[in-house]
């Protein structure tokens, strides 16, 4: 029996972690995994991958984990690899992290019988006996059963300069994609999430003269992270969400709302003040967060521990309630879901007030002309710019991005093996992460996670749900594997 692994990022790691923890030692001996990888991201991914120290992971240390048997794991590993100071409510580089993951998947590889290939999948064929036949340039391998673990979808090119000398379509890995001239430059900064904040922080250290400029359609950035406390769920528990839909307890968003405004009222949030004055992601808002970071820091521990119940909530929701939520409340909760440092925020308000950095809103588009980039703006303003940094995030919609995603997505969606999730990614059978191809047949061989199915998960792609994601996915797997040999 062979088990194809594609991908070598968390997800796939989460999924050799889960292999150690459910087979059985006699099943670990007899069954061959196959890893396909690229050599550069091998043990880490994208985000974890080498680069440079200013990028830092976005969640508090102690939050962090690979294995969530062991919440204390990450933290310890740093306490025996890094320093011994205590590193509560620090945000520490990604790359540490990325050593950690390595550290741990070579211990969990230790244990399976594994072969590596350093070959990137290009295609996967269904084979009539149920096998799948895995291509790379290189080889071919069948297989009885595919974890997807191929991790972040392809860079959104919102104004199409995919290809313009000047413009960084990917930024990461930092040190190899920013090369910039030294002095006076002018670099545009397309977004204000996450990565353009991690470019500002690189940037501004290695050209500490580059003009940084940010654009975006309505000029916020997120919230900043409370002071984060451990909470306890009384009505968003895992066990209830999946209880009360047993009994046939039809999800909808009023219904939500009412657990979500009494999980508050058990700890003594005003949800109405909260998302009246918080998370407004202004300037303005930043100070506000700040000063209040006590009651946002419980507010979003809340929002962080009411994730494992997402994908249950969310594929439950109808269409038009999906749509609804994301209308009235998408925007504001992104900016609480993802919030920036606090270490980041003081530095970004003070960057904007010694006018060393600035924001523009309203970005309607932007051309080359000669050696310049021209942003103009909804009110019709114009500004130049050397260097245009693409940080617009993945584009989630597969419907319409085909010709940029990645050879392997587009075989297998243009040939309906997976189809593609109205709110993005494929669409999978949850919790047991089989892929649902174009005849909707569920394909309990060939399990998918991470961004590739957030369209299920409402967008969600962290550590923590990856982890779960793949014990569901191994466990079915398993299931799946005994039914056929009886
Ligand atoms: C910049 C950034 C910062 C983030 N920070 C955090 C954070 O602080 N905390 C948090 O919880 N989450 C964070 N995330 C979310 C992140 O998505 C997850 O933490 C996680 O790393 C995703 O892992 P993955 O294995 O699904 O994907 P990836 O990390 O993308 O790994 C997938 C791997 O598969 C390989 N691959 C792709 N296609 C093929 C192919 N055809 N053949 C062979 N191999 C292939 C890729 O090269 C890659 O190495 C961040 C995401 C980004 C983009």
């Amino acid at each position: 029996m062979k088990i194809g692994l594609i991908g070598m990022g968390v997800a796939g790691i989460s999924i050799l972690r889960e292999l150690t923890k459910q087979l059985n030692e006699e099943t670990k001996r007899r069954v061959e995994i196959v890893i396909f990888t690229d050599s550069e991201q091998f043990g880490t991914g994208f985000p974890y991958q080498p680069d440079d120290e200013s990028l830092l992971i976005n969640q508090y240390t102690e939050t962090m984990t690979i294995d969530p048997d062991e919440p204390d794991d990450f933290v310890d590993w740093i306490s025996r690899n890094k320093t011994d100071r205590s590193m509560y409510h620090t945000h520490l580089p990604r790359t540490w992290f990325g050593e950690y993951l390595s550290q741990s998947m070579n211990s969990w590889l230790r244990e399976l019988n594994v072969l590596i290939k350093y070959e990137r999948v290009e295609d996967i064929k269904c084979l009539p006996n149920g096998t799948y036949s895995i291509h790379t340039n290189r080889s071919e391998v069948i297989v009885n059963s595919i974890h997807l673990t191929t991790g972040h979808l392809a860079y959104k090119d919102p104004y199409q300069l995919l290809g313009e000398t000047g413009y960084i379509y990917n930024p990461y890995p930092a040190k190899e994609k920013i090369h910039l001239q030294e002095g006076k430059v002018s670099v545009a900064l397309v977004g204000t999430g996450l990565t353009a904040l991690d470019m500002l922080l690189y940037i501004k250290k290695e050209y500490p003269f580059a003009d940084v400029t940010f654009y975006s359609k309505d000029g916020l950035f997120s919230s900043v992270r409370g002071n984060e406390t451990p909470v306890k769920m009384h009505y968003f528990c895992q066990d209830k969400v999946t209880h009360l839909m047993k009994e046939g307890e039809g999800i909808t968003l009023s219904l939500v709302k009412d657990w979500f405004y009494k999980e508050m009222n058990e700890h003594g949030i005003n949800v109405e003040w909260v998302w009246a004055n918080l998370g407004k992601g202004s300037l303005e808002g930043m100070a506000m967060d700040l000063s209040y970071s006590d009651v946002l820091g419980e507010f979003q521990s809340l929002i962080r521990h009411m994730r494992k119940c997402y994908p249950l909530i969310w594929n439950a929701l109808p269409d038009n309630e999906k749509d609804l939520f994301i209308e009235k409340y998408g925007k504001q909760w992104q900016r609480f879901k993802a919030p920036i440092p606090q270490k980041t925020a003081h530095y970004l308000i003070k960057k904007i007030h010694q006018g060393d950095v600035s924001t523009v809103k309203g970005l309607k588009d932007i051309n080359k002309t000669g050696s310049q980039f021209i942003l103009e703006t909804d009110a019709g303003k114009r500004y130049t710019a050397d260097y245009v940094i693409n940080c617009t995030g993945q584009e989630m919609d597969l419907t319409r991005s085909l010709p940029l995603q990645d050879t392997l997505l587009s075989q297998l969606v243009t040939r309906e093996i997976v189809t593609p999730h109205p709110y993005g990614g494929i669409t999978i059978d949850y919790p047991s992460m089989s892929i649902v191809d174009g005849q909707k047949q569920i394909r309990h061989a060939f399990k998918a996670y991470g961004q590739l199915v957030s369209g299920v998960q409402y967008g969600n792609n962290n550590v923590e749900l990856i982890s779960l994601s793949a014990k569901y996915g191994v466990r079915s797997m398993i299931t799946d594997l005994i039914k056929t040999t009886d």
